[in-house]
């Protein structure tokens, strides 16, 4: 199963996403995970990426989509895959469906999560990543997954909070290109809602305010 999933920054998709790809065996592929594990490991593409993730900015296309559509077409990847964080334009949207279908690769479902912007923007500054893994979620500023104090609640790991998450104005531009509905990532959400009205794709709409687990449940009974 090939799967899109849109949300705003701290609507809770990489969250969704490392609760249903066990269940569905697809890799979860975040294109802001890929930067940073290369920003980590001090690599060409990590030093490039760097500067415009600090600032809230788009990485340039011409970076970013070669990066995920070469991660899509690894091996590991070919029992499906659950893409988190791209596309983010038309551009980027046009490219992948355009990539897509000269693969081959069919793309089941669309999902769009939805969450007003100043809930979004409280959850991004309550966010904490685990030293041990990306899918461990912690949120100082959600009940249900608080930190064990200052540790992660999954593994016990150390927990550090992401520099553009603590960033007002850098949260802001984030959102601003999240919620553009002319060019920004909206706008290739509905590219793809276009698909699915011409029976091309499914397009799931959530709502992001519900608890984690009644938006999983809603999730995956769409996904069923
Ligand atoms: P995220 O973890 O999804 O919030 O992404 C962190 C940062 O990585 C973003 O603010 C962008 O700077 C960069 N990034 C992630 N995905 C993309 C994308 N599809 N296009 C351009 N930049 C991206």
């Amino acid at each position: 199963m090939n799967i899109l999933i849109f949300a705003p920054n701290g609507g809770g998709k990489g969250t969704q996403a490392s609760l249903i790809k066990g269940k569905y065996n697809v890799s979860h592929i975040e294109s802001g995970g890929i930067f940073r594990e290369n920003i980590k490991g001090g690599t060409e593409l990590g030093k490039k990426a760097k500067e415009f993730i600090d600032k809230g900015d788009l990485v340039p296309d011409e970076i970013t989509i070669p990066m995920i559509l070469d991660t899509l077409k690894k091996p590991e990847n070919a029992g499906g895959w659950l893409l988190d964080g791209f596309p983010r334009n038309k551009v980027q949207a046009e490219k992948l469906d355009e990539a897509l279908k000269a693969a081959g690769m069919k793309l089941d479902y669309v999902v769009e999560i939805k969450l007003d912007r100043e809930i979004a923007k409280g959850r991004i500054m309550g966010r904490r990543l685990c030293e041990n893994d990306n899918g461990h979620p912690n949120n100082v500023n959600i009940d249900v997954i608080k930190p064990d104090g200052d540790k992660c609640r999954v593994c016990g790991g150390a927990l550090s909070t992401r520099a553009d998450d603590q960033d007002e104005a850098a949260i802001n531009k984030r959102h601003d290109i999240y919620y553009d509905e002319e060019n920004g990532t909206l706008a290739s959400a509905y590219y793809f809602k276009a698909l699915a009205d011409k029976g091309e794709t499914k397009y799931i709409v959530l709502e992001g305010d519900a608890p984690i687990n009644t938006v999983k449940e809603a999730l995956m009974k769409a996904l069923d």
